[in-house]
């Protein structure tokens, strides 16, 4: 072991020890002060040293004893620590205090209390009677340190602090012994300047019959009353020979020593496991401070109180640690998320920062106390989970516009161009789009959560069967505008020759191409219905619109070949077919003898019949008849009121009478020519 006696001489601030010749792996500080203050700066120190994460793998371990028997001299030696020792020469020891340095190269939290010895100097024994409080709540091993002259001595000051020792042990611990809680400590009597006269058995036999005695004679409570020492302690004995006297010896004897707390395969091995106070070293600063708070109130000292306290603080500490990087990363994908974006493996994402979270709290956390350490992480996931769920709805929201949006796309794509099967394109557009929200969903869908897609996917469902609606009617409106356009181009011809030709069956022929027409159409429309998967209800309401519209149609062809300046030339045509030629379509040159008068009303009187015949669309035979149902106004085909009888009617009754008129006249015009030309044959 390197010299540690250089302590000397460095400075000491705050309890700190800022030397420059030590490193911070040995750094020491004092953690209670001459005014009884516990120092905020543990926690750090702890960490400095290396300790934090070490969990449960380190040790503690404290001195006991009257003053100047060489305590801090022996952890030194012993761990390689840095507590001061008393100045040779002035032999004054003034400060009061604990000190903490952690063991030079070993993951030991070593303790030297510090002060004055009240027994023996009359003082109080408040400060002995705390650090030894102090001492055994966290400590493995307390090492009592005596002179060899002293054993035995039943009355000397050091019985009087094992006595110490024990009532505050039984305080601490002995209730909770019981419940099979390690609370079971090492008490290590190093007897110093051992001459050597006396074997260390007898020393050691002497000393245990003491401390049965002292045991005997404190006053327990009744339920304790019968428990041994034993039952709380266990006892070791060594002895070391005179520092100055025995240098060698004492130095060989230390070595002997030091290897029982450093070498875990040694049978003699002095850090046993079920002395451990099972305080993780991330939680020893606070739980040390929490306990020195309750000794310096004098409160009742409450163990499990005590670490139920020290488990809500670290595991809410450790808990905010992990949320707090938890929302930093999840930050990450927030303004993403709300700009709209389908965000890429999100769910995996979510998952693994999910994971990271619980993984670290559950490493640091699940040292301490169950119950806290299970609820904290309760809390825990509620809270990464209040992060997460606007993430994923966010997403959910997000995947359905973009389903949605493809979908829209998809539906133009596939009827794009004549030869497509419509239901064929729906029925698979949707099938991608309702595959690709599903595959997201799933993606971002966390276990453990109570979220669910059922209700974004339904919505979908819904606004995509209204997108296919309106497309199928789109669609439907175009293919009764192309059929529409077919049966004018059809009716066009027959229309016009009909009219033109003016036969008594004129109706009859007209209806009768019409009728033929129509029936393509209505055939040619079932057809391609049958891709719109269209239901009976929409094949009636196309249909019907079909007819009403093909008939309209028809009617406008027929208005337009029977304008008044067109039908009065039919008449006239017809006229002069009449009156001007003969039977064999010969010209007529008027005699004087012919019967103008008569041929010109015979003429005059066919044509006329020509005008109540063009004014009522009739067929002259039923068969022919041809009818629609007279309908409100109809949203898609955009029709105003339907009222087929009216559509009959080509002129109305005062029309009538009006074309009449004015083809009298041009009549007349005919008859006085052909009057004028008999005129003038005579003359010639
Ligand atoms: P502490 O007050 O118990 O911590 O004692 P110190 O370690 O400060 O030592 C007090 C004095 O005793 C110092 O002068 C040491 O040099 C001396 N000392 C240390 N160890 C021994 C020992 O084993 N035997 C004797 N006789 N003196 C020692
Ligand atoms: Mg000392």
């Amino acid at each position: 072991i390197p010299n540690i006696t250089q302590t000397n001489g460095t400075a000491v601030t705050n309890g700190h020890v800022a030397s420059t010749s030590l490193s911070a792996s040995t750094e020491r500080i004092q953690i209670v002060d001459d005014e009884k203050k516990f120092t905020p700066e543990l926690a750090t120190q702890i960490d400095k040293w290396g300790l934090h994460d070490v969990g449960f793998a380190y040790n503690i371990v404290s001195v006991f004893g009257s003053q100047s028997t060489g305590k801090s001299t022996l952890l030194n030696r012993l761990f390689g620590t840095t507590f001061d020792v008393m100045d040779e020469t002035r032999r004054q020891q003034t400060t009061k205090g604990i000190w903490m340095c952690r063991g030079k190269g070993m993951n030991v939290m070593v303790m030297d209390v510090e002060g004055t010895d009240g027994r023996e100097r009359g003082e109080d024994q408040d400060f002995e009677r705390k650090s030894a409080l102090f001492s055994l709540a966290s400590s493995e091993i307390l090492i009592v340190n005596l002179w060899e002259h002293q054993v035995g001595l039943y009355q000397g000051a050091n019985m009087g602090l094992l006595k110490t020792v024990f009532e505050v042990n039984l305080g601490l611990f002995g209730k909770k012994a019981k419940d099979g809680t390690s609370g079971r400590t090492l008490l290590l009597f190093v007897i110093r300047d051992h001459i050597g006269q006396t074997p260390l058995a007898n020393l050691q036999a002497t000393l245990t019959a003491d401390l049965g005695r002292i045991w005997d004679s404190l006053i327990k409570p009744t339920e304790l009353k019968d428990l041994p020492l034993s039952h709380y302690f266990d006892l070791a004995f060594t002895a070391l020979p005179h520092k100055i006297l025995s240098a060698d010896k004492f130095e060989s004897e230390v070595q002997n020593l030091r290897k029982r707390f450093v070498d875990k395969t040694s049978p003699d091995y002095l850090f046993k496991p079920v002395y451990h106070k099972r305080i993780p070293a991330d939680g020893v600063a606070f739980y040390m401070e929490g306990i020195w708070e309750q000794v310096q109130s004098n409160k009742d000292l409450d163990l499990p109180t005590q670490q139920e306290l020290l488990a809500q603080f670290r595991c809410d500490e450790i808990s905010a640690v992990a949320l707090s990087e938890f929302n930093e990363q999840a930050k990450s994908q927030k303004r993403p998320v709300e700009a709209g974006k389908v965000v890429d493996g999100l769910g995996g994402m979510m998952k693994a920062w999910r994971q990271d979270a619980l993984t670290r709290y559950d490493r640091d956390a699940s040292r301490y106390h169950k119950g806290v350490y299970t609820r904290k992480r309760a809390d825990l996931l509620t809270a990464l989970d209040t992060t997460l769920t606007p993430l994923f709805f966010g997403q959910l929201k997000n995947l359905h516009k973009s389903c949605l949006v493809a979908f829209k796309q998809e539906m133009l794509e596939g009827m794009r161009g004549e030869e497509y099967n419509f239901a064929d394109v729906v029925t698979k557009a949707r099938e991608r789009c309702e595959g690709r929200f599903t595959a997201g969903a799933e993606e971002a869908i966390l276990e453990n959560t109570d979220w669910s897609w059922e209700e974004e996917v339904q919505l979908l469902e819904e606004e995509v069967s209204t997108v296919a609606d309106q497309c199928r009617k789109d669609e439907t409106k175009k293919m009764l505008n192309q059929i529409e356009s077919n049966i004018k181009k059809q009716v066009s011809e027959p229309v016009e020759l009909q009219l033109n030709k003016a036969s008594k069956d004129m109706w009859d022929n007209i209806l009768l191409a019409f009728k033929e027409v129509l029936a393509k159409a209505e055939a040619s429309y079932l057809t391609k219905a049958k891709s719109f998967n269209s239901t009976e209800d929409e094949n009636t309401t196309s249909l019907s619109a079909l007819r009403k519209r093909a008939w309209l149609t028809l009617r406008a062809k027929i208005d337009e070949q029977t304008t008044d300046p067109a039908f009065l030339s039919k008449l006239r045509n017809y006229f002069e077919e009449r009156f001007r030629y003969d039977e064999g379509g010969v010209p007529r040159v008027w005699k004087p003898e012919d019967d103008i008068d008569g041929a010109f009303k015979k003429a005059k009187d066919h044509t006329l019949e020509l005008v109540p015949l063009y004014s009522k669309i009739i067929p002259s035979d039923d068969v022919h008849e041809f009818t629609l149902p007279s309908e409100p106004s109809d949203s898609l085909t955009g029709s105003d009121e339907f009222d087929f009888p009216s559509t009959l009617v080509v002129f109305s009754e005062t029309k009538a009478v009006d074309l009449t008129n004015k083809f009298r006249k041009d009549a007349d015009a005919y008859y006085v020519e052909a009057k004028r030309s008999t005129v003038s044959s005579i003359a010639q």
